[in-house]
């Protein structure tokens, strides 16, 4: 590869803050609301236009997680359930009994974007959007500054504490923390794919509906299509002019743009092709692309290797920590990373693609599970620790959302919407005791940090 020396730049510093939390998603907001809610001065940039992240720029509804595992008993609540509340007041979520007994939170992308201004707004929290965290400058294993890209050039923020909530761990990749990415023997992540709006759908009946999947369901069989289920009908927001299925799949590196291109451009052409497909079938003459998301969403990419690295065996056996911060009730739920399509599904032993899956070959199926093996027991949930929040090597440095210290079985289970507003309500708690105290993260009182936590109303 050619390579470029860059001149230096002289960087002009436009914020200064106790807190700076970079990613304003499910992961982040509930970080950078908790921190100045306990009197932090707190920074928070995203590299959008508007917060929540793929709840809000990947369409991802509903919020799953918020319940113990196939019961209805709520294991998050704090601010996930004001930030339910406060949707519904918009007629934007149900309300939150009801919410907790259905198997996900339904709501409105739109309603969630306005709560997260006026929150983020009335914690005081100084919000910087369209501003993407680009690089760190460190000095004695510490982030001194964020080197940040806007219309404005590139610049920088300063912080004593930085919580990395970008997905992606773009912050603690970008200063050097220990990190690992995807499976453990060859790296793959869990494929990308979508949420999509299909519009023009009011008049069908259930029975062309049916119908409509199950002609869908045969052109997959012949390998029509690269989505993974044929389950378009439905919505899981609060509006019934549209179904909005999660069906697209595309295989890739999220930390790589030129996966990102291939995935967007591929997935919008099967979109397309599937409103072709659609106006075909009885019933489905008006159908249109009424929305696509705004990005292609990464399930998996890097993990922050930290003091606890969460695995499958502690999603699946319900482990509880003396240092539990959040719960999480989600399921070892890995979307084949090799990009396989219907009938493939998940990457389970009883997977219809086993003999031919290099997965297989490789003899790394000891680590395979089966489809009984994939979830916490009924009614129960596994605590995250605080130590899979630390990073190890740059002390003031904090990690939040599917970015966490999980292993690729892990990750697969606390990635979900209700798990990373719960670790990001810890997060932001933490970080605000920290500055307070003038310590790092990994110094303060975990106790402390739990019982303020459940004087806010978080379960853990
Ligand atoms: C196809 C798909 C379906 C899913 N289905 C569900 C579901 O039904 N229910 C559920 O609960 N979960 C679901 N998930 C998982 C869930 O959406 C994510 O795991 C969750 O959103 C992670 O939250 P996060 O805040 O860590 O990351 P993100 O939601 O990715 O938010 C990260 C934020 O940081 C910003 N950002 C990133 N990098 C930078 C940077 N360098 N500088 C500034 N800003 C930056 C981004 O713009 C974004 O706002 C699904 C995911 C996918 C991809």
């Amino acid at each position: 590869m050619k390579t470029l020396i860059e001149p230096q730049h002289t960087l002009d510093i436009i914020a200064e803050a106790d807190i700076i939390v970079a990613g304003g998603g499910p992961g982040g907001l509930p970080a950078a609301i908790a921190a100045a809610r306990h009197g932090a001065k707190v920074l928070l940039i995203e590299r959008y236009g508007f917060l929540g992240g793929l709840a809000t720029a990947g369409l991802v509804t509903p919020i799953l997680g918020h319940t113990a595992s196939r019961s209805h008993t709520p294991i998050v609540a704090g601010l996930l359930k004001e930030m339910t509340e406060r949707m519904h007041a918009l007629d934007g979520a149900p309300g939150w009994e009801d919410a907790c007994q259905e198997w996900g939170i339904r709501f409105d992308a739109e309603a969630f974007k306005v709560i997260a201004d006026q929150m983020v707004k009335d914690a005081g929290v100084d919000l910087l959007l369209h501003t993407f965290v680009a690089d760190t400058i460190v000095e004695d294993n510490a982030i001194k500054a964020l080197v940040i890209e806007s219309k404005s050039g590139r610049q920088a923020v300063m912080g004593n504490i930085i919580i990395d909530a970008t997905g992606d761990a773009d912050v603690a990749f970008r200063a050097g923390a220990p990190i690992q990415q995807g499976r453990e023997f060859d790296g793959q992540v869990e494929s990308m794919g979508s949420f999509i709006h299909i519009g023009g759908i009011e008049r069908t009946t259930g029975g062309q509906q049916a119908a409509a999947r199950e002609s869908l369901r045969a052109a997959m069989e012949a390998g029509e299509f690269r989505f993974y289920g044929n389950g378009f009908t439905g919505s899981n927001d609060m509006h019934r002019d549209h179904f909005s299925p999660n069906m697209t799949r595309w295989p890739g590196d999220p930390t790589q743009a030129r996966d990102l291109t291939r995935a967007e451009v591929g997935v919008r052409e099967q979109v397309w092709k599937l409103r072709d497909f659609l106006r075909k079938q009885p019933g489905f003459e008006n159908a249109y692309v009424q929305l696509t998301s705004l990005q292609i969403g990464p399930r998996e990419s890097r993990q922050v290797i930290g003091d606890y690295i969460l695995t499958g065996d502690d999603v699946q056996q319900g482990r509880k920590f003396a240092d539990a911060v959040a719960r999480g009730s989600w399921w070892i739920d890995i979307h084949c990373p090799l990009g396989h399509t219907y009938p493939v599904h998940l990457c389970i032993v009883e997977c219809p693609r086993q003999a031919t899956c290099p997965f297989w070959a490789a003899e790394h199926d000891k680590t395979m599970r089966t489809q009984a093996d994939l979830y916490p027991p009924d009614n129960d949930w596994y605590d995250i620790p605080y130590r899979s929040l630390t990073a190890q090597k740059i002390h003031n440095l904090l990690v939040s959302g599917r970015c966490i210290s999980a292993t690729h079985q892990g990750m697969a289970g606390a990635r979900v919407m209700g798990t990373c507003i719960a670790i990001g309500q810890a997060a932001g708690t933490a970080a605000a005791l920290a500055a307070r105290n003038h310590i790092s993260p990994r110094e303060i009182d975990v106790s402390e940090l739990r019982a303020i936590l459940t004087d806010d109303g978080a379960l853990i």
